[in-house]
Protein backbone atom coordinates (compact mmCIF):
# COMPACT_ATOMS: atom_id res chain seq x y z
CA UNK A 1 0.00 0.00 0.00
CA UNK A 2 1.70 3.40 -0.57
CA UNK A 3 1.20 6.28 2.02
CA UNK A 4 -0.51 8.74 -0.46
CA UNK A 5 -4.01 7.73 0.46
CA UNK A 6 -6.82 9.72 1.46
CA UNK A 7 -7.34 9.35 4.80
CA UNK A 8 -11.18 10.16 4.93
CA UNK A 9 -14.09 9.98 7.96
CA UNK A 10 -17.35 9.45 6.52
CA UNK A 11 -20.07 11.07 8.30
CA UNK A 12 -23.40 9.78 8.33
CA UNK A 13 -21.57 6.92 6.95
CA UNK A 14 -24.80 4.22 7.28
CA UNK A 15 -27.12 7.58 5.02
CA UNK A 16 -27.62 7.54 0.70
CA UNK A 17 -24.98 9.58 0.76
CA UNK A 18 -22.38 7.63 3.30
CA UNK A 19 -23.29 4.44 1.57
CA UNK A 20 -22.62 5.47 -1.40
CA UNK A 21 -19.34 6.53 -0.37
CA UNK A 22 -18.91 3.49 1.38
CA UNK A 23 -18.69 1.49 -1.95
CA UNK A 24 -16.60 3.90 -3.61
CA UNK A 25 -14.30 3.70 -1.14
CA UNK A 26 -14.42 -0.11 -1.42
CA UNK A 27 -13.60 0.09 -4.60
CA UNK A 28 -10.59 2.78 -4.47
CA UNK A 29 -9.01 1.32 -1.28
CA UNK A 30 -5.66 1.51 -3.41
CA UNK A 31 -6.21 5.28 -2.70
CA UNK A 32 -8.36 6.37 -0.13
CA UNK A 33 -8.30 4.47 3.45
CA UNK A 34 -11.22 5.22 5.69
CA UNK A 35 -9.89 6.24 9.57
CA UNK A 36 -13.50 6.73 10.62
CA UNK A 37 -17.00 6.53 10.37
CA UNK A 38 -19.84 7.76 12.38
CA UNK A 39 -23.87 7.80 12.15
CA UNK A 40 -26.68 8.90 14.14
CA UNK A 41 -28.63 5.53 15.39
CA UNK A 42 -27.69 2.75 12.72
CA UNK A 43 -25.38 0.72 14.70
CA UNK A 44 -25.56 -2.55 12.74
CA UNK A 45 -24.64 -1.18 9.90
CA UNK A 46 -22.49 0.84 11.32
CA UNK A 47 -20.59 -2.34 12.78
CA UNK A 48 -20.54 -3.57 9.54
CA UNK A 49 -19.55 -1.18 7.40
CA UNK A 50 -16.30 -0.87 9.83
CA UNK A 51 -15.71 -4.48 9.54
CA UNK A 52 -15.54 -4.51 5.93
CA UNK A 53 -13.30 -1.59 5.86
CA UNK A 54 -11.55 -2.55 8.91
CA UNK A 55 -11.91 0.86 10.94
CA UNK A 56 -11.35 1.04 14.08
CA UNK A 57 -12.89 3.96 15.25
CA UNK A 58 -16.54 4.76 14.74
CA UNK A 59 -19.17 6.62 16.86
CA UNK A 60 -22.57 6.18 17.23
CA UNK A 61 -23.89 9.99 17.57
CA UNK A 62 -27.40 8.87 19.63
CA UNK A 63 -25.07 6.94 22.34
CA UNK A 64 -21.87 9.18 22.08
CA UNK A 65 -22.94 12.29 21.87
CA UNK A 66 -22.50 14.79 19.38
CA UNK A 67 -18.91 15.79 20.83
CA UNK A 68 -18.16 12.38 19.62
CA UNK A 69 -18.48 13.59 15.95
CA UNK A 70 -16.36 16.61 16.28
CA UNK A 71 -13.74 14.68 17.98
CA UNK A 72 -13.84 12.36 14.88
CA UNK A 73 -14.11 15.13 12.17
CA UNK A 74 -11.12 16.92 13.71
CA UNK A 75 -9.05 13.40 14.29
CA UNK A 76 -5.50 14.12 13.55
CA UNK A 77 -4.84 11.04 11.07
CA UNK A 78 -7.75 12.22 8.82
CA UNK A 79 -7.09 14.62 5.94
CA UNK A 80 -10.52 15.06 4.03
CA UNK A 81 -13.76 14.53 6.12
CA UNK A 82 -17.30 13.46 4.01
CA UNK A 83 -20.08 15.25 5.94
CA UNK A 84 -23.03 13.50 4.97
CA UNK A 85 -24.83 14.13 8.30
CA UNK A 86 -28.78 15.43 7.65
CA UNK A 87 -29.76 18.66 9.09
CA UNK A 88 -28.38 21.61 11.33
CA UNK A 89 -26.12 18.11 13.15
CA UNK A 90 -23.51 18.50 11.01
CA UNK A 91 -22.57 22.22 11.43
CA UNK A 92 -20.42 21.34 14.29
CA UNK A 93 -18.49 18.76 13.10
CA UNK A 94 -17.99 21.05 9.58
CA UNK A 95 -16.55 23.77 12.03
CA UNK A 96 -14.07 21.43 13.52
CA UNK A 97 -12.96 19.87 9.83
CA UNK A 98 -12.28 23.73 8.66
CA UNK A 99 -10.69 24.68 12.01
CA UNK A 100 -8.36 21.73 11.81
CA UNK A 101 -7.25 22.63 8.38
CA UNK A 102 -8.63 19.02 6.81
CA UNK A 103 -10.40 19.33 3.38
CA UNK A 104 -14.60 19.48 3.92
CA UNK A 105 -15.98 17.22 1.27
CA UNK A 106 -20.17 18.98 1.97
CA UNK A 107 -22.95 16.79 1.48
CA UNK A 108 -24.63 18.42 4.67
CA UNK A 109 -26.35 21.48 2.46
CA UNK A 110 -27.35 22.36 5.98
CA UNK A 111 -24.16 23.50 7.68
CA UNK A 112 -23.75 26.61 4.88
CA UNK A 113 -26.87 27.59 5.74
CA UNK A 114 -27.03 27.79 9.11
CA UNK A 115 -23.80 29.04 9.76
CA UNK A 116 -22.03 30.00 5.94
CA UNK A 117 -20.96 32.94 7.60
CA UNK A 118 -18.89 31.38 10.20
CA UNK A 119 -17.73 28.73 8.31
CA UNK A 120 -16.46 30.21 4.84
CA UNK A 121 -13.93 32.90 6.42
CA UNK A 122 -12.53 29.60 7.81
CA UNK A 123 -11.99 27.86 4.50
CA UNK A 124 -8.78 27.97 2.36
CA UNK A 125 -9.74 28.18 -1.31
CA UNK A 126 -10.45 24.78 -2.55
CA UNK A 127 -10.63 23.48 1.39
CA UNK A 128 -14.58 22.95 0.37
CA UNK A 129 -15.50 20.44 -1.96
CA UNK A 130 -19.08 20.37 -2.83
CA UNK A 131 -20.50 17.16 -2.97
CA UNK A 132 -24.50 18.24 -3.69
CA UNK A 133 -24.83 17.83 -7.27
CA UNK A 134 -25.44 21.17 -8.36
CA UNK A 135 -22.58 22.29 -7.07
CA UNK A 136 -20.50 19.74 -7.74
CA UNK A 137 -21.60 20.54 -11.30
CA UNK A 138 -21.16 24.21 -10.95
CA UNK A 139 -17.37 23.87 -9.37
CA UNK A 140 -16.50 21.66 -12.33
CA UNK A 141 -17.68 24.55 -14.22
CA UNK A 142 -15.64 26.95 -12.68
CA UNK A 143 -12.44 25.37 -13.03
CA UNK A 144 -10.09 27.61 -14.78
CA UNK A 145 -12.35 30.48 -15.42
CA UNK A 146 -12.12 33.75 -13.78
CA UNK A 147 -14.11 35.06 -10.66
CA UNK A 148 -15.14 38.74 -12.68
CA UNK A 149 -16.05 37.24 -15.99
CA UNK A 150 -18.93 35.50 -14.56
CA UNK A 151 -22.32 36.53 -15.09
CA UNK A 152 -24.69 34.16 -13.37
CA UNK A 153 -25.32 30.34 -11.81
CA UNK A 154 -27.81 28.32 -13.05
CA UNK A 155 -29.04 25.78 -10.59
CA UNK A 156 -31.26 23.31 -12.16
CA UNK A 157 -34.53 21.21 -10.41
CA UNK A 158 -36.35 19.00 -11.79
CA UNK A 159 -39.49 20.48 -10.08
CA UNK A 160 -40.37 17.44 -7.60
CA UNK A 161 -42.65 14.87 -7.72
CA UNK A 162 -45.60 17.91 -7.60
CA UNK A 163 -43.96 19.37 -10.77
CA UNK A 164 -47.11 21.55 -11.99
CA UNK A 165 -49.81 21.09 -9.27
CA UNK A 166 -51.37 24.17 -7.90
CA UNK A 167 -51.89 25.07 -4.52
CA UNK A 168 -55.54 23.63 -3.66
CA UNK A 169 -53.76 20.35 -5.25
CA UNK A 170 -51.32 20.26 -2.45
CA UNK A 171 -52.91 20.70 0.53
CA UNK A 172 -53.77 16.99 0.44
CA UNK A 173 -50.86 15.39 -0.88
CA UNK A 174 -49.46 12.62 1.69
CA UNK A 175 -45.77 11.67 2.73
CA UNK A 176 -45.71 8.72 0.49
CA UNK A 177 -46.46 10.74 -3.19
CA UNK A 178 -44.09 13.51 -1.35
CA UNK A 179 -41.29 10.93 -0.78
CA UNK A 180 -41.55 9.69 -4.50
CA UNK A 181 -38.91 11.71 -6.14
CA UNK A 182 -39.30 10.96 -10.14
CA UNK A 183 -34.88 11.19 -10.69
CA UNK A 184 -33.09 10.73 -7.76
CA UNK A 185 -32.84 7.91 -4.79
CA UNK A 186 -32.46 10.25 -1.45
CA UNK A 187 -32.82 10.25 2.13
CA UNK A 188 -36.04 10.94 3.71
CA UNK A 189 -35.77 14.79 4.67
CA UNK A 190 -34.19 15.94 1.22
CA UNK A 191 -36.77 13.87 -0.75
CA UNK A 192 -39.47 16.05 1.51
CA UNK A 193 -37.25 19.06 0.97
CA UNK A 194 -37.30 18.77 -2.73
CA UNK A 195 -41.32 18.68 -3.08
CA UNK A 196 -41.74 21.97 -1.37
CA UNK A 197 -38.65 23.05 -3.30
CA UNK A 198 -37.15 23.91 -0.30
CA UNK A 199 -34.24 22.06 -1.26
CA UNK A 200 -34.17 24.53 -4.54
CA UNK A 201 -33.81 27.30 -1.53
CA UNK A 202 -31.08 25.56 0.78
CA UNK A 203 -29.10 25.18 -2.72
CA UNK A 204 -29.11 28.71 -3.29
CA UNK A 205 -27.97 30.04 -0.27
CA UNK A 206 -25.27 27.17 -0.04
CA UNK A 207 -24.13 28.37 -3.47
CA UNK A 208 -24.11 32.11 -2.45
CA UNK A 209 -21.32 31.24 0.45
CA UNK A 210 -19.04 28.22 -1.50
CA UNK A 211 -18.79 29.88 -4.40
CA UNK A 212 -19.15 33.65 -2.97
CA UNK A 213 -21.29 34.79 -5.60
CA UNK A 214 -24.36 37.54 -4.52
CA UNK A 215 -27.72 36.20 -4.82
CA UNK A 216 -28.31 38.45 -7.24
CA UNK A 217 -26.22 36.18 -9.78
CA UNK A 218 -28.02 32.61 -8.67
CA UNK A 219 -30.79 31.67 -10.51
CA UNK A 220 -33.16 28.89 -10.43
CA UNK A 221 -34.12 26.84 -13.54
CA UNK A 222 -37.01 23.92 -13.48
CA UNK A 223 -34.90 21.35 -15.66
CA UNK A 224 -37.31 17.93 -15.23
CA UNK A 225 -35.07 15.46 -16.80
CA UNK A 226 -31.85 16.03 -14.37
CA UNK A 227 -29.21 15.69 -17.38
CA UNK A 228 -27.94 18.83 -16.65
CA UNK A 229 -26.98 19.24 -13.07
CA UNK A 230 -26.39 22.92 -13.22
CA UNK A 231 -24.91 25.78 -15.91
CA UNK A 232 -22.90 28.73 -15.40
CA UNK A 233 -23.34 31.67 -17.28
CA UNK A 234 -20.29 33.87 -18.71
CA UNK A 235 -20.00 37.81 -19.09
CA UNK A 236 -19.46 36.96 -22.93
CA UNK A 237 -22.60 34.54 -23.46
CA UNK A 238 -21.19 31.60 -23.09
CA UNK A 239 -22.71 29.12 -21.06
CA UNK A 240 -21.15 25.92 -19.80
CA UNK A 241 -23.26 23.07 -18.48
CA UNK A 242 -22.53 19.70 -16.70
CA UNK A 243 -24.14 17.22 -17.27
CA UNK A 244 -24.37 13.36 -16.75
CA UNK A 245 -26.77 10.42 -15.37
CA UNK A 246 -28.50 11.05 -12.17
CA UNK A 247 -26.39 9.27 -9.73
CA UNK A 248 -25.00 10.81 -6.65
CA UNK A 249 -21.89 9.00 -6.88
CA UNK A 250 -20.41 11.06 -9.72
CA UNK A 251 -20.22 13.99 -6.83
CA UNK A 252 -19.30 12.07 -4.33
CA UNK A 253 -16.33 10.75 -6.17
CA UNK A 254 -15.20 13.65 -7.28
CA UNK A 255 -14.93 14.67 -4.37
CA UNK A 256 -12.72 12.17 -3.16
CA UNK A 257 -10.60 12.26 -6.80
CA UNK A 258 -10.37 15.74 -7.32
CA UNK A 259 -8.40 17.23 -8.66
CA UNK A 260 -8.55 13.48 -10.63
CA UNK A 261 -10.68 11.82 -12.40
CA UNK A 262 -11.76 8.00 -11.46
CA UNK A 263 -13.60 5.62 -13.63
CA UNK A 264 -17.06 5.35 -12.81
CA UNK A 265 -17.92 2.59 -10.25
CA UNK A 266 -21.13 1.36 -11.98
CA UNK A 267 -22.72 0.87 -15.11
CA UNK A 268 -23.94 2.56 -17.14
CA UNK A 269 -21.80 6.15 -16.22
CA UNK A 270 -22.36 7.76 -19.70
CA UNK A 271 -24.77 9.36 -20.49
CA UNK A 272 -26.91 7.75 -23.77
CA UNK A 273 -27.60 11.60 -25.44
CA UNK A 274 -29.21 10.06 -28.75
CA UNK A 275 -31.74 8.37 -26.29
CA UNK A 276 -32.05 11.52 -24.28
CA UNK A 277 -32.71 13.47 -27.42
CA UNK A 278 -33.61 16.68 -26.12
CA UNK A 279 -33.21 19.25 -23.51
CA UNK A 280 -36.46 21.05 -20.98
CA UNK A 281 -36.29 24.02 -19.53
CA UNK A 282 -38.96 26.22 -17.77
CA UNK A 283 -39.40 28.67 -14.82
CA UNK A 284 -39.66 26.28 -11.27
CA UNK A 285 -43.00 27.99 -9.45
CA UNK A 286 -41.81 29.74 -7.30
CA UNK A 287 -45.41 31.15 -6.38
CA UNK A 288 -47.24 27.91 -5.86
CA UNK A 289 -44.04 26.51 -4.03
CA UNK A 290 -43.21 29.28 -1.09
CA UNK A 291 -40.32 27.64 0.31
CA UNK A 292 -38.32 28.59 -2.90
CA UNK A 293 -39.14 32.38 -2.29
CA UNK A 294 -38.41 31.98 1.35
CA UNK A 295 -35.13 30.68 1.51
CA UNK A 296 -34.21 33.09 -1.31
CA UNK A 297 -35.21 36.13 0.83
CA UNK A 298 -34.08 34.60 4.53
CA UNK A 299 -30.52 33.97 2.59
CA UNK A 300 -30.17 37.87 1.06
CA UNK A 301 -31.75 38.76 4.70
CA UNK A 302 -28.40 36.90 6.01
CA UNK A 303 -27.62 36.55 9.61
CA UNK A 304 -29.61 34.87 12.08
CA UNK A 305 -32.66 34.27 9.13
CA UNK A 306 -31.39 30.88 7.14
CA UNK A 307 -30.93 29.61 10.46
CA UNK A 308 -34.22 30.13 11.33
CA UNK A 309 -35.34 28.49 8.26
CA UNK A 310 -33.32 25.72 8.50
CA UNK A 311 -34.64 24.86 11.98
CA UNK A 312 -38.18 25.87 11.23
CA UNK A 313 -38.10 23.34 8.22
CA UNK A 314 -36.75 20.19 10.00
CA UNK A 315 -39.30 20.75 12.75
CA UNK A 316 -42.04 20.70 9.74
CA UNK A 317 -40.32 18.02 7.69
CA UNK A 318 -40.04 16.03 10.55
CA UNK A 319 -44.09 16.66 11.68
CA UNK A 320 -45.05 16.20 8.11
CA UNK A 321 -43.29 12.81 8.26
CA UNK A 322 -44.75 11.58 11.42
CA UNK A 323 -48.39 12.79 10.17
CA UNK A 324 -48.70 15.83 12.35
CA UNK A 325 -49.04 18.16 10.20
CA UNK A 326 -50.25 18.85 6.37
CA UNK A 327 -47.99 19.94 3.41
CA UNK A 328 -48.96 23.21 3.10
CA UNK A 329 -48.12 23.24 6.75
CA UNK A 330 -44.71 23.16 6.11
CA UNK A 331 -44.41 26.54 4.48
CA UNK A 332 -47.06 28.01 6.95
CA UNK A 333 -44.50 27.23 9.80
CA UNK A 334 -41.57 28.67 8.10
CA UNK A 335 -42.94 31.55 7.30
CA UNK A 336 -43.94 32.72 10.76
CA UNK A 337 -41.00 31.35 12.23
CA UNK A 338 -39.10 33.44 10.01
CA UNK A 339 -41.83 36.63 10.52
CA UNK A 340 -41.44 36.86 14.39
CA UNK A 341 -37.56 36.17 14.16
CA UNK A 342 -35.78 39.50 15.09
CA UNK A 343 -32.64 39.40 13.18
CA UNK A 344 -29.05 39.36 14.53
CA UNK A 345 -25.84 39.54 12.58
CA UNK A 346 -24.14 35.83 12.72
CA UNK A 347 -21.36 35.79 15.07
CA UNK A 348 -20.44 32.20 16.26
CA UNK A 349 -21.70 28.58 16.74
CA UNK A 350 -22.92 28.59 19.73
CA UNK A 351 -25.16 32.11 18.82
CA UNK A 352 -26.68 30.01 15.78
CA UNK A 353 -27.00 26.79 17.57
CA UNK A 354 -29.59 29.09 20.53
CA UNK A 355 -31.34 30.15 17.53
CA UNK A 356 -31.83 26.76 15.75
CA UNK A 357 -33.14 25.31 19.17
CA UNK A 358 -35.35 28.70 20.40
CA UNK A 359 -36.67 28.29 16.52
CA UNK A 360 -37.42 24.66 17.00
CA UNK A 361 -39.91 25.20 20.23
CA UNK A 362 -41.36 27.91 18.31
CA UNK A 363 -41.99 25.65 14.93
CA UNK A 364 -43.75 22.73 17.56
CA UNK A 365 -45.95 25.86 18.66
CA UNK A 366 -47.29 26.00 15.60
CA UNK A 367 -48.55 22.52 14.34
MG1 LIG B 1 -28.80 18.90 -4.91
Amino acid sequence: MNDNRHKVVILGSTGSIGRQTVEICTRYSDRVEVVGLATFSNEQLLAEQAAELGVSRTVLAKTDGPEALVELAASTEANLVLNALVGAAGVEASYATLKAGKTLALANKESLVVAGEVLMPLAKPNQLLPVDSEHSALFQCLLGEEPDELANLWITGSGGPFRGRKRSSLASVTKEEALAHPNWVMGAKISIDSSTLMNKGLEVIEAHHIFAIPYSKIKTVQHPGSCVHSLVEFVDGSFKAHLGVTDMRIPIQYALSYPKRWPAVFEPASLDLCELGSLHFSALDAETFGCLRLAREAGEAGGTLPCVLNAANEVAVEAFLNDHIGFLDIERIVETCLDTHERQDAESIEQLLAVDQETRIKAKELF
